[in-house]
Parts: structure tokens; C-alpha cells; sequence
């Protein structure tokens, strides 16, 4: 039987992809802070504590994995990632893990990993225009993150680069714009702008209004997350490196967004905009290498990503 480990096996996109590798046979190792926030865990072993320390980390990788992914880190929505509130544990708490976890896996003798790296390592000078964001993977440098959390992404990719091409192991690097889903953080400050705009408007009565941070004019890509892990695994078990965008390049303004919510509900939803931390001003995955390279992108509409996850907020509104 195949072994893989996922690292931040209790997260939103961790937990979809140990379910994705159950499915699939593999006996799955999950390691993580905590469990799942909305369904148990499907991991044969499912280990919680600390990746930053390292002696966790080493009991976690106490042997070779046929495939190996790591998704843990410090992170959350524009609400945390943007404030400036949270930058040292953002840096410090991904960078721990990171360098903990690749200590490890040569210590066991390497192997395959993947890292989920973001689309927040790219230049906020290529992002001011809404309706023209560049964002292919060969323009990250000269490097001008907009986040700490973007420049802490872009040192990891390096360091697995650098531990690939000193320690022979095989990194597989991919850049995720804006996943969203089923069993996504939807509220408590670190949910992304579609679980949170699925909320507000489930909240609203029709003809009510929801409160946007900014004009709602700047622009994202939004990419549901069963595409996510397709894209994955595609990647991780091609011989490509990356580092590549996984995203939709289905771009749409936050007004946009929240119209399409709106619509979802059936409900009349008025805008209130609102002063908010923003990020940069216009984004949208570039999937031409993806294309190239592995002969497949995300293809599913937005509609359809946001008509299971307004569904699945409703619910869990409903239960609350
Ligand atoms: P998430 O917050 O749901 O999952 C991250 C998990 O890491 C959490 O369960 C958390 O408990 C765990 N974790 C954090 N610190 C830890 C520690 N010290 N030890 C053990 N576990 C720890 O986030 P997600 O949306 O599932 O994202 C997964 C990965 O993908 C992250 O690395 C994230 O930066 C990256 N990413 C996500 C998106 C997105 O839109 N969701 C976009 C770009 C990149």
C-alpha cells in the first residue's frame, strides 16, 4: 500500500486532500495542530502537535513517504494577513515549520514533497490594475511581495529549491490563488473573502445590505477546491518542479462576487463599502505553464464552487 503524510492535515485544504488520498488507497498520515473544524479526520493516524518544534517534526517524518504534502503555516484571510498585526508569528511560525519539516524529511532520506506556496509571493507592483494583473510565474522577480506573508512564501520556495538541489530531494512547488469550499473557515477573522461574503449574505434578509472592505472594484480569481487537489496531485506525481500557479483565471471584482452570491440566495443585496485592509489591487491566476506543462487547468465556473459553499454556510448558519 502507498504511504503519504500530510502536514496541516487538520487545515481546510489538508483535510480535503487526506480525504482525496483515502479514496485513493493510500494509508494517510495527517499531522497538525488540530483536527478538522467540520467532519473527522479520514487519516489511518492522524498525529497532533507542534511542526515547529522539531522533535515533533522528527516523529512525524519517522520514515520515508511514497508522497509526502505540506500545508501547514500561520495563516488567514485578508482580515489577518493584511493588518500588520500578526507579521512576526506569520514569518516566524512558517518558517519553523518549513525548515523543521525539510530537516526531517532528509534526515529519513528524503523523498517527494509538495509545498503550497501562494499567489501572494508576486510583485504588488504588477497588481494595481484591476483589470490587468500580471501574474506569470517567471515575473515573482525582481521580488515585491505586498504581505509578510507573501515574502515568507517566496523564502520557502527557495528553500526548497535549495534543499532539492543540495540534499536530493524532489520539491514540487505550487502558487494557490484564493482556494475556497465546503468545510472552509467562514467566520471568526481568519476566513478569505468568498466564505465570508457566502456569510454575510446568508445573514442578510433580501433587500438588506453587507458590508464590503474597500470600492469592491479590485479583482480576484477564486478556485473551488476540488480543482485544488486535482491540480495537486496532477503536479505532484508529474516530473515538473514548478513553481506554477494553481488558480482560476476566472476573474471577477468583489462586487462581482458578491452579485453572484446574492443571486445563489435568491435574495436583493445591497453593498455598504467600508474602509478594510485590501491587499493588492487586481489578481488572477495565469495558467498558461499549468496548460504547458501538465496539459490540464481548473476549468469548473466560479458558480459552481460558490452554489456548494453558500449551500454548505447556510447549513452551518443554520446548525449554529
Ligand atoms: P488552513 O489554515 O486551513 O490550514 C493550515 C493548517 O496548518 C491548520 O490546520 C493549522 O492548524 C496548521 N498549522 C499551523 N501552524 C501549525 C504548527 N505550528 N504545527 C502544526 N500545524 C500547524 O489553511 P489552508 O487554506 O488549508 O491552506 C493550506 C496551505 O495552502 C497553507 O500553507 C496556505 O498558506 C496555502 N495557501 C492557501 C490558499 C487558500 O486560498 N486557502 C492560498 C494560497 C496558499
Amino acid at each position: 500500500m502507498k504511504t503519504a503524510l500530510v502536514l496541516g492535515g487538520g487545515g481546510f485544504i489538508g483535510n480535503h486532500m487526506v480525504n482525496r488520498l483515502k479514496a485513493e488507497g493510500f494509508h494517510v498520515r495527517a499531522a497538525d495542530l488540530k483536527s478538522p473544524d467540520f467532519s473527522v479526520s479520514r487519516a489511518d493516524d492522524f498525529l497532533t502537535g507542534d511542526l515547529r518544534d522539531p522533535l515533533f517534526c522528527r516523529a512525524v517524518i519517522d520514515r520515508r513517504f511514497d508522497e509526502i504534502y505540506q500545508f501547514a503555516a500561520d495563516m488567514g484571510g485578508a482580515g489577518f494577513i493584511f493588518t500588520g498585526q500578526n507579521d512576526a508569528d506569520i514569518m516566524h511560525n512558517s518558517a519553523m515549520i518549513n525548515l523543521n519539516v525539510l530537516e526531517a524529511v532528509v534526515r529519513r532520506g528524503g523523498g517527494r514533497i509538495f509545498y503550497s506556496s501562494s499567489a501572494c509571493i508576486y510583485p504588488e507592483h504588477n497588481q494595481l490594475d484591476p483589470e490587468n494583473p500580471h501574474c506569470a510565474e517567471d515575473s515573482a522577480y525582481p521580488a515585491n511581495p505586498d504581505s509578510e506573508y507573501g515574502w515568507e512564501k517566496l523564502f520557502s520556495e527557495r528553500l526548497y529549491f535549495a534543499f532539492a538541489r543540495n540534499h536530493g530531494i524532489e520539491a514540487r512547488v505550487a502558487r494557490y490563488h484564493n482556494v475556497f469550499g465546503p468545510e472552509g473557515t467562514w467566520q471568526g477573522g481568519r476566513e478569505k473573502a468568498p466564505a465570508a461574503v457566502c456569510r454575510k449574505v446568508a445573514l442578510a434578509p433580501t433587500g438588506g445590505s453587507v458590508e464590503i472592505w474597500g470600492d469592491g472594484h479590485q479583482t480576484r480569481s477564486f478556485l473551488i477546491v476540488d480543482e485544488c487537489i486535482e491540480g495537486t496531485l496532477r503536479m505532484m506525481r508529474s516530473d515538473f518542479p514548478g513553481p506554477v500557479n494553481i488558480g482560476s483565471d476566472e476573474r471577477v471584482t468583489i462586487n462581482q462576487l458578491v452579485d453572484a452570491v446574492a443571486a445563489i440566495a435568491g435574495k436583493t443585496i445591497h453593498k455598504a463599502h467600508i474602509p478594510g485592509p485590501l491587499g493588492v489591487r487586481g489578481r488572477n491566476s495565469d495558467n498558461r505553464l499549468i496548460r504547458d506543462r501538465l496539459g490540464w487547468a481548473p476549468s469548473r465556473p466560479l458558480n459552481w464552487g460558490l452554489a456548494r459553499t453558500y449551500a454548505w454556510i447556510a447549513t452551518q448558519i443554520a446548525a449554529a
